[in-house]
């Protein structure tokens, strides 16, 4: 039996399954589980769409389907949250299984914290997230560091540090991360940032973190977060549908250290990115948004915001309508209504189509306000 707090290797059984997976499958395996044994009506998979740059989401229904998904993507533009409460109804009238990154999880938390999502009907398969590539850029990257057609990339995985791309002829080619991102390459900024790379607040934590010896590159690293969680390995190990075993030591060890030095990354980001600006918050804000075209895409995509459809144009007593650039009050009022719990997943800015960097400044105030009060309320469920 598997319990809270296991940590284990885990792979699928089903020799397909095995070889599409990441890193042999396990996820997939338990998902379309949790859909075979009736634990949930659906399973939101993330599959490739028109190329590796376009990940897309399907709700399925038949097992069959949710092998669409096997494979990690980190070039898409993606944040699974306000998916739910957008078209899903919040999970309110069903079961689902989902895959969830450490930006998915703590928007469903503040979802949740506004009734806006129900936790107890979703089954979270946490991944850990080192960190994705924005689409423009990746494309951008491959073409002038790999110097690669990026239309010729079949696959991308980030494997051992490095960004590696294979073509449609076979090529593989990898550049350290590190190297990548002192050129202005890499990441997204807001990944970079983020403090939360072990998604400990959904059911099981899973990864390739940690998986030594013959299982390298063959199993997941799985931590087991809930008794949820252990209950749906024990079921799906006992249905034949994934195979375990316990964790290396020296794999929980090397796990550990590999997550610690992203920590002290995060921070490094952090403190350069924060620095930058430049000493008045409230003037850069001005200048940067003064090129704002009022498409709402920033607040129609942020995970913590969302004000009734027919309140979202209308005119108030803080922002008069028909103005472009609108008054800076659209945006203060913005930042008012979400910086307490931004939770830096980097929508508002990557789907700003006047590239205005809007998570930097929300993840700026929000970070300030933990630093300044977490002592006093005690430690938030997530660091982001
Ligand atoms: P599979 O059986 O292949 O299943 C993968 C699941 O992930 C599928 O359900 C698929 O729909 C879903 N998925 C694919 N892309 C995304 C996406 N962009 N967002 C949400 N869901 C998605 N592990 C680490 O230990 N360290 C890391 O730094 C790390 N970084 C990652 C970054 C990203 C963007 C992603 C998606 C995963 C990352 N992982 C990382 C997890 C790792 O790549 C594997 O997903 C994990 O080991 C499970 O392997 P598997 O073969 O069991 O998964
Ligand atoms: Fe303005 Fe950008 Fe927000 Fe659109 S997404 S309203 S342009 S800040
Ligand atoms: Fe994400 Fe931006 Fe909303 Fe923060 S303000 S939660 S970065 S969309």
């Amino acid at each position: 039996m598997v319990a809270k707090g296991d940590m284990l290797y885990a792979w699928a059984s089903d020799a397909a399954c095995l070889e599409k997976g990441e890193c042999g499958g396990a996820v997939t395996a338990l998902l379309k589980y949790a859909l075979e044994s009736k634990m949930v009506d659906g399973v939101l998979t993330v599959k490739k769409g028109a190329d590796v740059y376009d990940a897309s989401v399907e709700i399925v229904t038949d097992p069959a389907d949710v092998e669409k998904g096997a494979g990690s993507l980190h070039c898409g533009t993606l944040l699974l949250s306000k998916i739910l409460t957008k078209y899903q109804d919040g999970a309110n009238n069903k079961k689902l299984a989902l895959p969830v990154k450490g930006c998915d999880m703590m928007g469903l938390l503040e979802l949740a914290r506004r009734n806006q999502v129900n936790l107890d009907n979703l089954v979270l398969i946490g991944l850990n997230c080192g960190g994705s590539v924005a689409p423009v850029n990746a494309r951008k990257m491959i073409s002038e560091k790999f110097g690669i057609d990026p239309s010729d990339v079949v696959k991308e995985e980030i494997d051992k540090g490095q960004f590696i791309v294979i073509t449609k002829d076979g090529n593989h080619k990898g550049i350290s991360i590190d190297e990548l991102e002192e050129e202005g390459y890499g990441r997204r900024s807001n990944c970079r940032r983020c403090l939360y790379k072990v998604p400990r607040q959904a059911d099981l934590a899973c990864g390739n973190w940690g998986v030594i010896g013959d299982k390298a590159g063959k199993a997941t690293f799985v931590e087991v977060c809930s008794e949820k969680g252990a209950d749906l390995v024990s079921k799906a190990e006992a249905a034949g549908a994934v195979a375990t075993s316990a964790a290396d030591p020296k794999g929980i060890a090397i796990r550990g250290k590999v997550e610690n030095a992203m920590l002290k990354l995060g921070e490094k980001w952090r403190k350069h990115d924060f620095a930058a600006l430049s000493g008045n918050l409230w003037d850069d804000i001005q200048k940067e948004t003064s090129r704002c075209i009022k498409c709402y895409s920033c607040i129609e995509n942020c995970p913590v915001c969302f004000p009734k459809e027919e309140d979202l144009k209308k005119a108030t007593t803080m922002v008069p309508t028909g103005q472009v650039p609108p008054n800076p009050m659209f945006h203060m009022r913005r930042l008012a209504h979400i910086s307490d719990s931004c939770v830096n997943c980097g929508q508002c800015e990557e789907l700003c189509p006047m590239d205005i960097p809007l998570a930097l400044y929300s993840h700026a105030v929000r970070a300030e306000a933990d630093t300044t009060y977490l002592p006093k309320l005690g430690e938030a469920p997530y660091k982001n």
